[in-house]
């Protein structure tokens, strides 16, 4: 650290990525990302002549991505708000919405802290139940900016519309955001909810069921002031945050929606295989609406297992807070890996 450096950043605590090793040695079941590579019509979008247009600043609005975005959703283009994948849009979220301060759960996606944090946001940290469910009741009438991924991560667990729906509505002074980072695998969505509720944001993105994690795209629907509230931030930072081949690549992507919805399917029926096995090695697992499972094993503590499976060329998420440094929290590969994986794991729980 500089002495340069804003005594307001001093004590920061950044958010901390998972491992991504840049040699090709690991199944990499760790940062949740789709095992299946970018549709056809993707690949070919990647093409010389978008590659040489790079010299040009991309279109500001990303408006034929916008366009697609709201056909396929239901909703305006004026509803659809792209940028630099979605934890962009969270950290937006935090700076126009937060003043009164932030609600999200003890245990949630780790950047909401870190947000809160870097804004001088108050949080109100509302604790899981002891099954890590949601008690979506204690969400109820607050009127701060309340962030919920659903479905949750790391637990995989997710809430109803109707619960969602309890929450936007007793909420009316402030925005909800729901973080569907995961909702192609399995939950509910709440973007109809957004035609009838000014307040509520929705996020996507396209990192993980539309297999671009690396060209960082999210985009979130909801009602066109705060859509509005979104690009006026933008327009004081960074007009370009969608790069000009990443709109290209997202066009794509939805012109094949089929392949990614039929790639989330094959996701799901990987997970609830996995599931069923770990079940019968004895673990406990979340019931996953996701692309990843949450599970722990009492014969083995969860550091242990992370790096037993590390050993053996694997790689899965080992989070080290108190309620959950039992479990690990393992992405949904292909069936191919995921058989190597269930393999390993046999080995490692024989052998203790
Ligand atoms: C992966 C993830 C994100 C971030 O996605 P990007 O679009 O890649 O920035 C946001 N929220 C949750 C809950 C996630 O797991």
């Amino acid at each position: 650290m500089s002495k340069f450096l804003n005594a307001k950043y001093q004590s920061l605590k950044a958010y901390v990525p998972g491992e991504q090793p840049q040699d090709q040695k690991y199944i990499k079941l760790n940062t949740n990302e789709s095992p299946y590579p970018p549709s056809p019509r993707v690949i070919e979008a990647a093409s010389k002549e978008a590659v040489e247009r790079l010299r040009l600043y991309g279109d500001p609005e990303c408006r034929v991505l916008r366009e697609k975005l709201a056909a396929l959703y239901g909703v305006g283009i004026e509803n659809v708000y792209t940028a630099n994948g979605s934890d962009d849009i969270l950290n937006f979220s935090f700076m126009c919405f937060g003043a009164n301060g932030a609600v999200f759960s003890d245990i949630t996606y780790g950047f909401y802290q870190v947000f809160a944090d870097l804004y001088g946001i108050e949080a109100t940290i509302i604790p899981l139940k002891e099954d890590f469910s949601i008690d979506y009741k204690k969400y109820l009438g607050l009127n701060k900016f309340i962030v919920i991924a659903n479905p949750n991560a790391p637990t995989g667990l997710a809430l109803s519309l109707g619960e969602i729906e309890e929450i936007v509505q007793t909420n009316p002074e402030s925005v909800v955001l729901i973080d569907e980072a995961y909702v192609d695998f399995g939950a509910e969505s709440a973007v109809e909810l957004t035609k009838k509720y000014a307040n509520l944001l929705v996020t996507m993105t396209f990192s993980k069921s539309r297999s671009l994690a690396g060209a960082r795209l999210g985009f979130c629907i909801g009602n066109e002031e705060l859509i509005k509230d979104l690009n006026l931030i933008k327009y004081s930072t960074n007009p370009y945050n969608v790069n000009s081949l990443t709109q290209l690549l997202g066009i794509a992507a939805l012109e094949d929606n089929a392949v990614y919805m039929a790639n989330c399917q094959k996701i799901i029926e990987t997970r609830e295989y996995v599931i069923s096995e770990l079940k019968k090695l004895g673990f406990e697992v979340t019931d996953s609406k996701t692309n990843f499972i949450f599970a722990k094993t009492n014969a083995m503590s969860g550091e242990k297992i992370y790096q037993e499976l590390k050993k053996r060329g694997i790689l899965v998420r080992h989070l080290s807070g108190e309620r959950i440094k039992d479990y690990n929290r393992i992405t949904i590969g292909t069936a191919e890996e995921m058989a190597v994986f269930l393999a390993k794991i046999r080995e490692i729980i024989e052998v203790k």
